[in-house]
């Protein structure tokens, strides 16, 4: 039984004793409407938990829209970074320092306009 059924019942009941005073049934009446009031207080309250509850749906449908715009973005970058790897492979080259032995990559454009190179480990310039 919820709250505004005990609340009819109990005003049954109370209109049932037939209370012959006009104190005593000022005071049930009383009871009633404050029990009354208080039913509609939390009609009120769980309008707006209702409302909350709304809210709350929404956001989380957002955050799962999210989620997955994420996981595509994410998805997009991992193509983004294959693409990245077949751009870049080719374009680095490996040297061996005959001064120091250190082998180390490069990129083209990292040689000098004669087409030497500078040991990144020594700074030896190596010429080809
Ligand atoms: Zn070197």
């Amino acid at each position: 039984m919820g709250a505004r059924e005990k609340i009819a019942f109990l005003n049954g009941l109370l209109e049932g004793l037939d209370p012959k005073g006009e104190a005593e049934k000022k005071i049930y009446t009383g009871i009633v409407d404050a029990l009354n009031a208080l039913a509609d207080e939390i009609d009120d309250h769980a309008e707006v938990l209702d409302e909350q509850q709304e809210f709350l749906e929404d956001l989380s449908e957002y955050c799962e829209q999210l989620e997955e715009d994420m996981s595509s973005l994410e998805g997009d970058m991992d193509d983004m970074d294959d693409l990245m790897d077949d751009e870049t492979e080719g374009i680095f080259d490996s040297q061996e320092c005959p001064e120091c032995g250190h082998v180390f990559f490069f990129r083209s454009e990292a040689r000098m306009e004669d087409g030497s190179l500078q040991c990144p480990e020594c700074g030896f310039m190596i010429h080809d």
